[in-house]
């Protein structure tokens, strides 16, 4: 046989072209493969964070958001660190969750600043996220609640209606995860509807807490207070503490009225429900329970406790003169009716311990009353 030379899987020419081949389809068969893994793991975060947002958008209560915000955020997005700063100027905000009952101790990731200014860090902006590496000096008042610092940061202004409402700031231990190169569109929606979210909880609790708090005096009102009651008579029969409740009326209110007006006569309201408070602890309650009557009800109190209280209350509101908004000053004094409810007395339906506990105060409100006023008496 002479010439062709048979085809043969050997030839070296032919074994580096098909190998060669061969060698370039794995290569584009493992690249494929990894855009396809990478398409997975991005269509898993996308409907992971798709269910966070469902998750965070159904949320009507403010323990709601919070709580998914901080448990869900982290895990969703694998972070390490996820803390969420506040403005609360006058310390509002806080008020009305401590009335509303919402734990503030909760969560301890959450801050509450009063402006800007307390972060320090004029720098930072307040309009758009900033992304890149820890950085001590710039960032530590925004993660002054973790004592392990993350390694990269990406710290989000929340605004709603061109204000700046706080910051969420999300840290990674690891230095690539936030740089100052990356696209910031997701995050800057994420911050958007986190924002959006705080807007609407915030409005929903202050719903709940204007319809318990009385307009003239900001102190709670008679609907808060009876239900408070039943919690609180739960919650020391529970806890085997004794409470005690006050009745406080104003002496000759009407005469107050008369002489200087109902306008004076509301400063002397608001000025005795300040005076109240400022001898109360914050987890006393204190409310207007109609006209010139308000109930205070003391945790974890004994006779001996209260009377101390109720006596300082009465003092405070006897010895210094009220300044009025149109008239001048004027004298007033309180009548206070005591009484208290021990762990032993603590027994059967609570609503009629509650409703008891209210009449027996009323009852030595009275005795106070026909006694002379501007004084204290217990039954
Ligand atoms: P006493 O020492 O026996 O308690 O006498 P009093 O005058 O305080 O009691 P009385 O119940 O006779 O009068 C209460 C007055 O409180 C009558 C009412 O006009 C007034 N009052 C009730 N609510 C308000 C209010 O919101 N603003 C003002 N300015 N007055 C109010
Ligand atoms: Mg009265
Ligand atoms: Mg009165």
């Amino acid at each position: 046989m002479t010439g062709t030379v048979p085809f043969s899987a050997s030839h070296p020419s032919q074994l580096s072209v098909q190998d060669e081949l061969r060698m370039e389809n794995r290569l584009l068969r493992a690249r494929l493969e990894e855009i396809l893994e990478h398409a997975h793991r991005n269509q898993n975060i996308m409907e992971r964070h798709q269910k966070f947002e469902l998750q965070i958008i159904g949320a009507s209560h403010f323990r709601e958001l919070i709580t998914s915000v901080f448990s869900s955020l982290a895990t969703t997005s694998e972070l390490d660190v996820v803390n969420l700063i506040l403005l609360d100027p006058r310390q509002e905000l806080q008020q009305m969750l401590h009335d509303l009952r919402i734990n503030l101790r909760e969560f301890p990731h959450m801050l509450f600043v009063r402006s800007e200014r307390e972060l320090q860090t004029p720098s930072i902006s307040t309009t758009k996220p900033v992304l890149g590496p820890y950085q001590r000096h710039l960032y530590e008042q925004f993660f002054r609640s973790y004592s392990k610092k993350p390694a990269s940061v990406a710290l989000i202004p929340l605004i709603r209606q061109g204000r700046l409402i706080g910051y969420l700031n999300l840290g990674s231990y690891s230095i690539d995860r936030f740089l100052p190169t990356m696209a910031t569109d997701f995050i800057e929606r994420l911050g958007s509807i986190i924002a959006i979210c705080l807007e609407n909880v915030i409005n929903n609790e202050r719903l709940t807490y204007i319809g318990l708090t009385d307009p003239l005096t900001n102190v709670s009102n008679r609907r808060y207070v009876e239900q408070r009651t039943l919690e609180e008579i739960g919650r020391a029969r529970r806890q085997g503490y004794g409470i005690a409740c006050m009745y406080l009326d104003i002496d000759f209110f009407k005469k107050i009225n008369d002489q200087y007006g109902h306008q004076g006569g509301d400063d002397v309201l608001c000025e005795v429900a300040r005076r109240i408070k400022a001898e109360l602890r914050l987890s006393d309650t204190l409310g207007r329970f109609g006209g010139e009557e308000f109930v205070v009800l003391l945790i974890n109190a004994n006779l001996q406790d209260a009377m101390l209280v109720a006596e300082r209350i009465r003092r405070s509101i006897a010895e210094k003169m009220f300044a009025l908004s149109e008239a001048g000053h004027c004298n007033c004094t309180i009548s206070i009716g005591l009484t208290t409810v021990s762990e032993k007395l603590n027994r059967g339906d609570e609503a009629i311990v509650a409703k008891e506990m209210i009449c027996r105060a009323d009852r030595a409100l009275y005795d106070a009353k026909r006694s002379g006023r501007n004084m204290v008496r217990c039954e």
